[in-house]
């Protein structure tokens, strides 16, 4: 059997020295509000494996009001994530993120992006899509108040 996850999170930027996306740090001037490092990437894609398996979404695994959680790496949380769908016997096959950011650029990131995912869910990279869009100016994340975050993923029952 194959089921489908997707995941979505936004978070503000405000002005900063830097932002983490899909668990690399890119220098730039700006920092996105949140409680933890607000990797959008990770978050969405923690939503979209948690998604594909039907175990509920980030809020309830790691809420943001238990400090065990507030100040934690987003890389653990795909790696929780990972474990909580393994367990119950699915693979991920492939994930498919889409980043919407007027800034920073995000195309010189893309490829460290796919390998940091790649190494925190176990797929080979050529598994791990990273994409982006600027969203041309329209809307919030037009302006750049805000970068959001889209993934799709696959996973596949190994037994
Ligand atoms: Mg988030």
């Amino acid at each position: 059997m194959i089921r489908i996850g997707h995941g979505y999170d936004i978070h503000a930027t405000t002005r900063g020295n830097g932002i983490v996306l899909g668990g690399v740090e890119i220098p730039c001037d700006l920092a996105l509000r949140a409680h933890s490092d607000g990797d959008v990437v990770l978050h969405a894609l923690v939503d979209a494996v948690l998604g594909a398996a039907a175990l509920g979404d980030i809020g309830r695994h790691f809420p943001d009001d238990d400090p065990a959680w507030r100040e934690v790496a987003s890389s653990r949380l795909i790696e929780r994530a990972m474990r909580l769908v393994t367990e119950r016997g699915w693979s991920l096959v492939n994930v498919d993120i889409s980043i919407i950011a007027r800034a920073p650029r995000i195309a010189p990131h893309a490829e460290s992006m796919r390998a940091t995912i790649a190494r925190l869910t176990g797929l080979p990279a050529g598994s791990v899509s990273v994409k982006a869009t600027t969203h041309e100016g329209l809307d919030a994340l037009g302006r750049g108040e805000g970068i959001a975050a889209h993934a799709v993923c696959l996973i596949a029952d190994v037994s």
